[in-house]
């Protein structure tokens, strides 16, 4: 790869466009501009992405999955990654690796900076700022990268403690469930000493303010500032990426007065646990891999899912299984062009598991057909069954897993007496009901057929059943005061950058436009001079024609370097032209082989003769408007 490109501020060098440019920056700070472009050249675009998304294979270079950024079934979302950009045909979203971060993250630019650089091993120099004052105190707490920094030091500082005296009964609970100490290892277990302030003086010594380790949420304050985490065993919780984000602390003392079992890390700004998903961060390649999820009910069960060999296990950390933890799983894993991945609960067999099951049928029904259930007849839940009948034992509950809507109709028609008549009616009932809320009515028709066998009856009075309660499900959906349902949920998904009154930058007359700019994005050594003769008249879309003279303020593609199009965008005076640039950067050429001198020859000179086409008919068109005509008004 070519060196990054130098900067010299104040001489004209095309990386430093004027005007506008700075604007999507924050400048606070100034990070070199040579580190910046180490880091976008040694942070992969594909890489950074893969921790949140799985990308598979979309031809032309480039990569797609389901979109980040807004809910979506088939993935539009594009990854380029010899070009360093990511854009969202759904939503419009787009830049390099860093804005990435800054969106999926909610940074600034020079957290994002911050965060990718730690990654990815690049030292950042900073300019001297003119009155050689520190950086302005920041108005939003301590960055993200002081808080990732405080939870792996304290998951080093707890799991150091695991081996100290005062930790034998975390290790007797360890034990006893089957973890030796490789695996407390594998798992970065740890034990919180009940002193109180263990942590705490071991990040003041190592220069953590107080306000960063409450907010990373390590310490709480009362009267005074104390560990959150006390005689406790601690499971620390990480991110895809495997940064440690927060802790799971489980009562382990008789004498602890807090009677919780287990203890979270409260909502900070890095953990979030309607997202937060243990194991994630060990499961996320098989799950990418075999397009399957196990979801288990806590700690010590991902353990010894993982242990047994079932490798894509993960829970959720004291919330239940939520649509926001449904959406992180499915952008794992992504299979083909929808999602048809397979999402397996293990539930214990008793009411609070089927009570889960119902409301796992209610939540995102998108969910549901590719949702299964893998309960113990025993009850017993992995960690409890490997310890009992081994690793085999645990693979086979995965492996005899039931589809959710055939375990749920089971417990409901299982509660009636089918034996009587009045029991089977009733039976039906109550399952027809279920089934009528399922979103999707491809699905009604088989459910149907299921519940006629469950039950013993004739299939066409269960669906004439099914359809009894979808029209009595409306009439109460009419008569119920409250806000009308949706009827397109997908409205009310967030949106990328405000919609403009401009045409569309699909419509086929600006194709050719299109494609010009991509050429000069993606290829911009290939197109050298033979772009000299164009100019702004030649683009007519406004979005184009500002993309074009981004080119030109920042000196042409002859002097294009590694981060061009990251350049280029920086320096976009709108998001409109900034999402543009992006998708322009991503999106694969019509042509199978690399952009030749003809290829470009062949876009410069139509797209010319295009413009002097329009001249000419201007002019004739002013002509004719200019002629004497028959009838003057005056
Ligand atoms: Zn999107």
């Amino acid at each position: 790869m070519a060196a990054p490109p130098r900067r010299r501020p104040g001489c004209g060098d095309w990386s430093e466009p004027a005007g506008p440019g700075r604007r999507l920056r924050d400048v606070a700070g100034r990070i070199r501009e040579d580190d910046i472009a180490e880091v976008r050249e040694k942070a992969r675009i594909d890489d950074v992405v893969s921790a949140y998304v799985s990308l598979r294979n979309a031809g032309g270079g480039s990569l797609k999955g389901l979109c980040p950024f807004h809910d979506e079934k088939s993935p539009s979302f594009n990854v380029n990654p010899s070009r360093g950009f990511f854009h969202c045909f759904g939503c419009q979203e787009g830049g390099d690796v860093i804005s990435f971060v800054m969106k999926h993250d909610g940074l600034s630019f020079n957290e994002a900076v911050e965060s990718l650089a730690d990654k990815y091993g690049v030292q950042l120099r900073r300019e001297e700022s003119p009155d050689g004052r520190p950086e302005p105190a920041r108005p939003r707490g301590p960055a993200r990268s002081r808080l990732i920094e405080a939870n792996k030091l304290a998951q080093e500082f707890y799991a150091g403690q695991l081996s100290t005296p005062e930790a034998l009964v975390a290790r007797q609970f360890l034990g006893e469930r089957g973890f030796d100490h490789d695996s407390a290892e594998t798992f970065g277990i740890g034990f919180a000493p009940r002193d109180g302030e263990a942590l705490l003086q071991h990040l003041r010594q190592k220069q953590f303010s107080e306000e960063e380790v409450v907010a990373a949420g390590l310490v709480a304050v009362g009267r005074s500032a104390y560990d959150r985490f006390r005689g406790r065993l601690l499971w620390p919780i990480r991110e895809a990426s495997g940064d440690t984000i927060g802790f799971g602390a489980r009562r382990i003392f008789d004498d602890d007065r807090n009677d919780a079992k287990y203890l979270n890390t409260p909502e900070t700004s890095l953990y979030k646990k309607s997202q937060v998903l243990y194991g994630i961060d060990l499961a996320r390649k098989d799950i990418a891999r075999s397009s399957q999820a196990v979801v288990v009910e806590g700690y010590t069960d991902v353990m010894a899912c993982h242990l047994a060999g079932v490798t894509t296990a993960v829970a959720t950390c004291g919330t239940a299984f939520g649509d926001d933890h449904a959406r992180v799983l499915r952008r794992f894993m992504l299979d083909h062009e929808e999602f048809r991945g397979e999402v397996i609960f293990t539930f214990d067999g008793d009411a609070a598991g089927q009570k889960a099951a119902i409301r796992a049928f209610e939540g995102d029904q998108n969910f549901v057909s590719q949702t299964y259930v893998a309960v113990e007849p025993t009850g017993l839940d992995p960690c409890d069954l490997r310890l009992q009948q081994g690793d085999a034992a645990v693979r086979e509950l995965v492996a005899r897993r039931v589809p959710l809507y055939r375990f749920v109709l089971a417990n409901v028609v299982g509660k009636y007496d089918l034996d009587r008549a009045d029991g089977r009616v009733d039976a039906l009932r109550e399952a027809a009901r279920l089934v009528s809320s399922i979103r999707d009515r491809s699905k009604v028709d088989a459910f149907a057929r299921e519940i006629a066998g469950m039950i013993g009856i004739d299939v066409e009075e269960a669906r004439a059943e099914v359809r009894r309660s979808v029209s009595r499900g409306r009439s109460d959906a009419r008569s119920r005061p409250g806000p009308p349902a949706a009827p397109n949920t997908d409205a009310a998904a967030p949106t990328g950058p405000p919609k403009q009154q401009l045409p569309d930058l699909r419509d086929p007359r600006f194709t050719l436009e299109r494609e010009t700019l991509k050429v000069l994005l993606q290829h911009p050594a290939q197109v050298g001079r033979m772009v000299a003769e164009v100019g702004p008249n030649d683009f007519r879309h406004p979005t184009y024609r500002a993309v074009w003279e981004l080119i030109v303020a920042a000196g042409g593609p002859s002097s294009a370097g590694p981060d061009w199009s990251a350049r280029l965008r920086d320096s976009a005076p709108d998001a409109g032209v900034a999402s543009a640039i992006s998708a322009l950067a991503v999106e694969a050429l019509p042509t199978q082989k690399e952009p030749d001198e003809g290829y470009v020859a062949a876009h410069v000179v139509r797209l010319q003769e295009l413009t002097v086409l329009r001249r000419i008919a201007g002019l004739k068109s002013r002509l004719q408007r200019t002629k004497p005509v028959e009838n003057p008004t005056d």
